[in-house]
């Protein structure tokens, strides 16, 4: 058997269609902003492999870290045990984050940085005697894949078998311009009734369902209401984090706090997986009694993985270099040029800009959707042409590692434009 044959006899890949897909691609190597297939085929890894890398691939800094932590302490149990490197890392986090966030605690992923949030938001409530149990979020949601996380994204095709299971939330809808008002409304109205544990959101930007943004002046106004009913705010700054978004975090943008931020994604630089839920001094405070059962009683076997937490100091000193701040300075503004340079296209309905991300909605007949059939037209002319670009149904978009040169930032714009030619009906 060839390797392609053997991966698809044993391997179950994510998000895929086996019966309709065509097999993966066999990567061979992995280095700064590309993937290179086995014909020495290179790729520019337009979306950062899933979003989480930032310096690029096979960075010799960060390997050097691992490598190094991993002569010191490979893994050890995070409970009644500490080591240098979480230490140093929760130190370094908790510096970059507005001064309430103060307490770091450390997960797998970005989905059980939320899932973490989410039990201690209603946990916080439980250890106060209070019956706050519900959870406000925003239509079109994505915070991952475990219950926790599904029940408080968007219910629909990806997770309707397990709809029936999912908690009890109330979700406002998305905040364009015209329903902002409105929504302020809704949510104050929703709140006032003090039923709430939390509110969740994506700040600024929600990245799976189809990188939508929306205002600074919403999501500030959105945490003013739910302080004044002492509602919780949860910040999933999983996609945003890390200079994604032209700042460190999206939050940056605002002059309000949130009680909770999840973290991960570029955390390690996109090498390792790790996850951190970073909670108010007030909220920890919560969970201090003398009895064990106020405690939060929730773990991972990796929690707080010495290599992970290397790699994340590593990451965290190249992203305080200055040259990375004038590269994501540089694919910024690159980003607006482009956008402004297609907005009038005929094949483009929409593109939008957000720091180091630029997402171009594709004109079709029908109302953009996750599962538009342009989707794999896209994927596959991208692939054809040397881009792996993941588009999310009729949305094209870049979010690429901070290392990428004007070159093949160039060539990506390129490789767009003639796809934005080849579908004019
Ligand atoms: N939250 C957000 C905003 C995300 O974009 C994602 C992943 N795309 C997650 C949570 C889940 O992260 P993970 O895939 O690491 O579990």
């Amino acid at each position: 058997m060839t390797e392609i044959e053997k991966d698809f006899e044993y391997v179950w890949h994510p998000f895929t269609q086996v019966k309709t897909e065509a097999p993966a691609i066999l990567i061979a190597k992995a280095n700064k902003s590309l993937m290179v297939d086995y014909d020495g085929k290179e790729y520019i890894d337009c979306n950062s492999s899933w979003w989480v890398n930032l310096h690029g691939h096979n960075n010799s800094y960060i390997r050097k870290a691992i490598n190094e932590q991993f002569k010191q302490i490979d893994h050890i149990i995070f409970a009644g045990a500490t080591h240098s490197k979480a230490i140093e890392l929760a130190e370094r986090v908790v510096k970059k984050l507005p001064e309430p966030l103060s307490k770091v605690f450390f997960s797998d992923d970005g989905s059980t940085a939320v899932e973490v949030a989410l039990k201690m938001s209603i946990q916080f409530w439980h250890n106060k005697n209070e019956n706050r149990t519900k959870i406000l979020a925003i239509d079109g949601a994505y915070h991952g894949d475990t219950f926790g996380a599904m029940s408080v994204g968007e219910r629909g095709v990806f997770n309707r078998p397990f709809e029936f299971l999912f908690f009890d939330v109330d979700f406002l809808d998305f905040p364009t311009k015209e329903k902002e008002a409105s929504l302020l409304n809704q949510a104050e109205n929703l709140l006032k009734e003090r039923k709430h544990a939390a509110i969740i959101v994506e700040p600024l930007i929600q990245g799976s369902s189809g990188m939508k943004m929306y205002s600074t002046n919403f999501l500030n106004k959105l945490v003013i209401i739910s302080k004044r009913y002492d509602t919780l705010v949860i910040f999933d700054e999983v996609m945003t984090g890390w200079g994604r978004t032209g700042k460190w975090f999206a939050m940056d943008y605002i002059q309000e706090t949130p009680d909770i931020v999840c973290l991960s994604k570029g955390l390690t630089g996109g090498v390792l997986p790790l996850g951190l839920t970073v909670a108010t001094k007030a909220l920890f405070n919560t969970f201090l009694d003398d009895t064990k059962q106020k405690a939060f009683l929730h773990g991972h076997s990796f929690t707080g993985n010495p290599l992970a937490c290397a790699a994340a100091c590593a990451s965290l000193d190249l992203l305080e270099k200055e040259s990375t701040w004038k590269s994501i300075e540089r694919i910024t503004k690159n980003n607006l040029k482009f956008a402004r340079s297609i907005k009038s296209n005929e094949s483009v309905k929409n593109v939008r800009c957000l720091g180091t991300i630029i997402a171009i909605e594709i004109n079709v007949s029908s109302e953009s959707s996750y599962f538009n059939s342009i989707r794999d037209e896209a994927y596959h002319f991208f692939l054809e042409n040397g881009l792996w670009i993941r588009p999310l149904g009729n949305v094209i978009f870049v979010n690429p590692p901070y290392c990428l040169t004007q070159k093949e930032q160039n060539r990506i714009f390129a490789v767009i434009t003639s796809f934005l030619k080849k579908i004019v009906k």
